[in-house]
């Protein structure tokens, strides 16, 4: 007979059932608790057994036990506590993560370059290393350019860490059961498995997963920034389209094939402009990156350098400050529909929001209701610039932050000879 346990994923991304045969439900228990508490830990960075204790329900010894089998992965270490926390009685020690004791590779592709990062558990950046897209963006090309890239920043990886999985964010829709890109329109990809070719390139050093970038931001804003204290968060992604990356009461809503988010192909204007999708009006034709180089007089062939135009702005123009007001309205559904605590405003809209901040807020407050208005607030990334590519660090830490015993177990700690990278 064969029963379920439910183990918890990190958090926006649902809940996993994984199959336990009859007998091994007490290892997969604690399995399950060796890896949430690894969690507690990845995303905390610094934590007390005794808060660890109060937050798992598991009594001291249990805590002491994982904390133990943690430190023997490699994975954490235990410290003296902070001076401030000192109470009555004996103090307990705090749990650390050991930023090279696991790691993985995170890969963030836009229409204007390629960023990739070694990030250690924790979420320490260890290594980064950018470079352009290739001319032709052909998939083909782009992987071999991302392997160029990788091949960087694993030459400092020391001999024990271990790659416990790869992520990459690609702005595009991303069919959930297999990371299929169904379409990514500013890559001119269709139907591409990108992650299965970057695989092939990588020889299999690790498993590939394939997120959304508006997904992969709210997830790092939600676990590690503006959205890090609620439950409720939009994160924006300001491209040369607009996307939505959205957390419902601490769950990533990816809807029935993971494509929920397309906020930008909301209809905003009848009779406006034709947008790359076949229809009219929608609100990326109104507030993405080319109507923003519009507004500003920016040639659209520099698009690819619109922050640093935007963030060389003393103030906003009139067309720009009618950008903003359009960002706002747009908003304003969002926030009429989901009742977020937080939208947080990424990638373009990053450098634009602080030219046009009131025009913003005016949009919002013209076209929001009254109660979830109140209870929203419109950010900046915490994570600045990083988000994205925190996400897709996160999104490849879940295998190890599900079974680290298991995880760490089939990863490879040789990944610079398997990438063939010469000292
Ligand atoms: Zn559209």
């Amino acid at each position: 007979m064969r029963s379920l346990v439910v183990v918890a994923r990190p958090p926006g991304w649902g809940d996993l059932v994984v199959r336990a045969g009859s007998g091994t439900n007490q290892e997969a228990v604690r399995r399950h608790n060796l890896g949430t508490l690894l969690g507690h830990v990845h995303h905390g960075g610094r934590i007390s057994r005794a808060s660890l204790t109060t937050m798992m329900g598991l009594n001291r010894s249990t805590i002491a036990g994982l904390v133990g089998e943690l430190e023997s992965l490699g994975l954490a270490e235990q410290s003296a506590p902070t001076a401030s926390r000192h109470g009555a009685g004996r103090p307990s020690p705090d749990v650390v993560p050991i930023g090279d004791g696991a790691y993985v590779l995170a890969v963030d592709i836009r229409v204007d370059g390629l960023a990739v990062a070694r990030i250690g558990l924790g979420g320490t950046v260890l290594s980064r290393a950018t470079g352009p897209i290739p001319t032709t963006r052909t998939p083909e090309a782009t992987a071999d350019a991302v392997v160029e890239l990788l091949r960087i920043v694993v030459r400092e990886a020391p001999a024990s860490s271990a790659l416990v999985g790869v992520g990459v964010s690609v702005p595009g829709l991303i069919r959930r059961t297999d990371g299929l890109v169904r379409l990514a329109p500013n890559l001119g990809w269709v139907d591409v498995p990108f992650g299965q070719i970057l695989d092939h390139r990588l020889g299999g050093v690790a498993t590939v997963h394939t997120g959304n970038d508006a997904d992969l931001g709210a997830l790092a804003e939600h676990l590690r920034g503006a959205g890090v204290d609620g439950s409720d968060l939009i994160y924006l992604s300001g491209e040369v389209g607009v996307g939505a990356g959205i957390i419902v009461d601490g769950h990533h809503l990816g809807g029935g094939g993971g494509y929920a988010g397309e906020i930008g192909h909301l209809q905003m204007d009848p009779a406006g402009r034709l947008c790359h999708c076949g229809s009219r009006g929608c609100w990326e034709t109104q507030v993405g990156a080319p109507a923003i180089a519009e507004a500003i007089g920016c040639p659209q062939d520099r698009i690819a350098s619109l922050g640093d135009v935007l963030d060389g702005l003393a103030e906003a123009n009139e067309g720009l400050r009618e950008v903003g007001h359009l960002l706002g309205s747009g908003i304003a559904s969002a926030v009429n529909l989901l009742n977020p605590r937080v939208v947080v405003l990424g990638g373009y809209l990053r450098s634009l929001y602080p030219l046009v901040g009131a025009e913003v807020e005016s949009g919002l407050h013209d076209r929001a209701l009254v109660a979830p208005r109140e209870q929203v607030q419109v950010a900046l990334p915490v994570l600045g610039g990083d988000t994205v590519i925190v996400g897709a660090a996160e999104m490849a830490f879940a295998a190890l932050l599900e079974d680290p015993v298991a995880c760490l177990a089939n990863a490879r700690t040789d990944v610079d000879r398997a990438l063939g990278v010469v000292a």
